[in-house]
């Protein structure tokens, strides 16, 4: 089933400028960009889109890298877009990432990890109207 999924590139791989590689791998894994914003996270917003982890011990922590600098938010289409987004970003550890993932190939470590995937079609959806509040893609 056609599918919409939220990808982010982290400050991270803005920084190491490989925003392209990234964008271009997605469209060669078939995803259809349908929206795409390059913004700096103010706080609030970091922490409302991670608010599922605000117990977690690293969140402060994540937070901060997440709003260190610029990032680009890209609302993706495709076949099981979803899980096929969580499969070429591999885990969320890039030391374990395999080398043909996009964390394996630009992330770093456990939270400069180059990408963000929804983990779910609802949050996918939730997460495509925090970013694109009220956006009737073509
Ligand atoms: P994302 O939600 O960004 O796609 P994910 O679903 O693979 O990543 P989550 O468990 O949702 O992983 O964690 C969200 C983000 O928090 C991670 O991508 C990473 O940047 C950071 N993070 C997760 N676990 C840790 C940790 N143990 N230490 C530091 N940062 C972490
Ligand atoms: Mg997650």
């Amino acid at each position: 089933m056609r599918q919409r999924t939220l990808t982010i590139i982290k400050p991270d791989a803005m920084r190491n400028r490989v925003e392209g590689h990234i964008l271009q791998r997605l469209l060669d894994e078939g995803f259809e960009l349908k929206g795409l914003r390059m913004l700096h996270l103010a706080e609030s917003q970091a922490e409302g889109f991670y608010a599922v982890h605000r117990e977690r011990s690293f969140y402060p922590e994540l937070v901060r890298f997440m709003t260190s600098g610029p990032v680009i938010v890209a609302c993706l289409e495709r076949e099981d877009a979803v899980a096929h987004l969580r499969k070429v970003m591999g885990p969320t550890d890039s030391t374990k990432a395999p080398q043909q993932t996009l964390r394996g190939q630009f992330g770093t470590n456990i939270q400069e990890n180059a990408v963000h995937g929804s983990d779910s079609p609802e949050n996918a959806a939730n997460e495509i109207k925090f970013f694109f509040p009220g956006a009737k893609f073509d």
